[in-house]
């Protein structure tokens, strides 16, 4: 018998929502989430599934059920001669890099940061960048669904193919994730470079960067022309690092944020704190190598606020310069650095924000310093405007101010998925506030 919990409070890793499920399970079988599920269905509650925690915006909220998975961990196998592994949706993947580490297998694209889970990933349609590379979910090669009904659906390219062309990116909606399959490659070393360069140079050559390095993404300062290049590409180097302490944390992170606190007295001076960081920490030429889990995530030291549209990738000139543009026209409207540049191939999943599109993901970021939110509705509303302009569809885990009918103009396939949903899920027991918003 499954036993829950009253009066605990849930709360996004930015802390930027909460909220007081009923009830707040943590099972460690299958057989006690179908009990959860059965409960809800026999008081008619809806249910929420929840990872990481780890997304900025509302979609893993619910006063309802909530089911968290983080006992559901587990590496349950590892196909050696295919480089697959078949994990519980609930493994961190944090806690999946060493046990893959000891088989010589790792994930070719990760985000930057992993205290995520395998089945939160996916739901969000979380991404990174190469050109080459699809969201996260591409590496998926099955998974299995346990639904409303208490059914589970195993998914795969030739088993329930349309449900799995949907669960792929999956929004928490159509059931929970219970094992999702991961195509490995072999594990490899990073060559991360960074270097400066202005948003002029990167964007009249943005062809050439994303050929020269599989990994190519850049930093834009704002109220600057200051770029920050970064190449990832794999190399047999040995491990090397530059970290340092007193440059990471002391300058670029204690006395970052307390300028930041200062400038929300003074916003004025965010500008000069965009240039100033740049002259210090990203002037110049910096190189290290580690395995890949090490490179493409990193420690995230701030709580913040953000945004990250999917666009055209043939818009990325466009859609940054009209940035730019309102920025240079309105100095009031302040901007913390840095505008976060990533390239990620097309693909077919239903609700991929790369759908049948190779994408440009543009993401924008203000900072919380010591808690403090600063004001930014002036600024998400230009860069919405400008992201909806070229086409965008907004990260499905991060802010934006979408509903039904933006998304049946971005997505072709959107009637597809909600046909999908209503069929697996007819109550609606998934939903939750942020995804009445998504469906009707
Ligand atoms: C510091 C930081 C850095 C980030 N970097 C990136 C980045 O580089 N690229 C990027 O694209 N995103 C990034 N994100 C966003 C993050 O990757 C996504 O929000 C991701 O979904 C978080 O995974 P999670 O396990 O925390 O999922 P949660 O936030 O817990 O859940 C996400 C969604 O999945 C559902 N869900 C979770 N598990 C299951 C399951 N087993 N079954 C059914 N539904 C489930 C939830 O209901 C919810 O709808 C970042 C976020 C932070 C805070």
């Amino acid at each position: 018998m499954v036993h829950g919990h009253r009066g605990v409070k849930f709360e996004n890793w930015a802390r930027t929502y909460s909220c007081c499920p009923e009830m707040y399970y943590q099972p460690t079988s299958v057989e006690e989430i179908r009990e959860v599920l059965a409960l809800a269905r026999q008081q008619k509650k809806r249910v929420k599934v929840v990872g990481g925690g780890h997304s900025p915006s509302d979609i893993a909220c619910t006063d309802g059920f909530m089911i968290h998975m983080g006992k559901m961990n587990r590496l349950l196998q590892v196909d050696k001669e295919k480089k697959q592994v078949t994990v519980e949706a609930g493994i961190l993947l944090a806690d999946l890099h060493p046990q893959l580490d000891k088989h010589g297998l790792a994930l070719s694209k990760l985000g930057a940061v992993s205290d995520v889970t395998a089945g939160g990933v996916i739901g969000s349609g979380t991404h990174n960048t190469g050109i080459d590379h699809g969201i996260l979910a591409t590496q998926v090669v099955a998974l299995t669904l346990l639904t409303a009904s208490g059914t589970v659906l195993e998914c795969s390219e030739s088993s329930n193919a349309d449900v799995f062309q949907a669960a792929r990116v999956h929004l928490g909606c159509l059931g929970v994730v219970l094992t999702v399959t991961l195509q490995c490659v072999p594990q490899f070393h990073l060559q991360e470079t960074s270097f400066p360069s202005t948003l002029k140079e990167v964007l009249d050559n943005l062809d050439s960067h994303l050929k020269r390095s599989e990994y190519f993404r850049f930093l834009w300062f704002p109220h600057s022309e200051n770029v920050s290049v970064i190449y990832q590409d794999h190399t047999t180097k040995p491990r090397s690092s530059s970290a340092n302490w007193f440059w990471d944390y002391a300058i670029g992170f204690y006395l970052l944020e307390f300028l930041l606190w200062i400038s929300t007295f003074l916003p004025c001076l965010v500008g000069w704190i965009n240039r100033f960081f740049f002259w210090l920490l990203f002037n110049c030429k910096r190189e290290h190598v580690d395995l890949s889990h090490k490179v493409f995530s990193y420690e995230c030291r701030f709580k913040q606020h953000v945004q990250d549209w999917a666009i055209p990738r043939e818009k990325t000139k466009e859609a940054l310069l009209e940035l730019k543009t309102m920025l240079e026209a309105h100095p009031k409207v302040v901007a913390h650095f840095p505008v976060e540049v990533r390239f990620t191939r097309g693909d077919d999943i239903l609700l991929s924000p790369c759908f049948q599109r190779d994408s440009c993901y543009v993401n924008i970021i203000m900072y919380r310093p010591y808690g403090k939110d600063v004001p930014r509705l002036d600024y998400w509303v230009a860069y919405e405007t400008i992201m909806k302009k070229v086409g965008g569809r907004p990260h499905w885990a991060k802010a934006h101010n979408c509903t039904r009918s933006d998304f049946e103009n971005m997505y072709p396939a959107f009637p597809k998925f909600c046909a999908i949903r209503e069929k697996l899920d007819p109550t609606g027991m998934f939903l939750n506030a942020y995804l009445e918003k998504v469906f009707y």
